[in-house]
C-alpha cells in the first residue's frame, strides 16, 4: 500500500496516538477513527488507507466507493450517537492526506455549522465576482 513518508495519517497507530483517536472500522480501502478529544461524542475521521493528498487527487477505487462508504459511516454515526444530523467537513490543511471529518450534531451541543464556519468579519462577494466562477463551471464539467 502506498504511503507518504512523514505522513502522520499513513503512520497508522502511531499517528492515531498523536492525533488522539482510535480506529473503529476499516475495509480494504478506508478506515474510520473516532476522536478521544472532541467537543461532541462520535467525532470521527474517514480516510483512505492509500495516501491520497487532497480531494482533488481522489481517483481509482476510492473515488468509486466514496459515496457508499461515506453514507454508511454517516448513517451509522447518526444512529449510534442519536444525532439529528452529521456534519461532514473536508479541509485539507495541516496534514496532506485526504480525510472527511464527521461530527454528529444535536441542537444545543457545542457545534456550530453554517455561518459559524465563515470569518465573522467576512463580507459577501459581488454578484459579478460570484458569477465569474459559476459561469466557467458548466463548460469545465462538460470537458
Ligand atoms: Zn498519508
Amino acid at each position: 500500500m502506498a504511503q507518504a513518508h512523514g505522513c502522520l495519517i499513513c503512520a497508522g497507530s502511531r499517528g492515531d496516538d498523536e492525533l488522539r483517536r482510535v480506529e473503529v472500522w476499516r475495509d480494504p480501502l478506508w478506515r474510520l477513527s473516532t476522536s478521544i478529544t472532541a467537543p461532541v461524542v462520535g467525532s470521527s475521521t474517514l480516510e483512505p488507507l492509500r495516501h491520497i493528498a487532497h480531494v482533488t487527487d481522489l481517483d481509482g477505487e476510492e473515488a468509486a466507493t466514496l459515496g457508499a462508504v461515506l453514507a454508511r459511516v454517516a448513517r451509522t454515526l447518526r444512529e449510534v450517537t442519536r444525532a439529528e444530523l452529521v456534519y461532514v467537513n473536508v479541509f485539507g490543511e495541516h496534514i496532506a492526506h485526504l480525510r472527511f471529518d464527521l461530527a454528529p450534531h444535536r441542537t444545543g451541543d457545542q457545534l456550530r455549522g453554517g455561518p459559524a464556519m465563515v470569518d465573522p468579519d467576512a463580507s459577501l462577494l459581488s454578484l459579478e465576482k460570484l458569477g465569474a466562477g459559476a459561469d466557467r463551471m458548466p463548460a469545465a464539467m462538460a470537458s
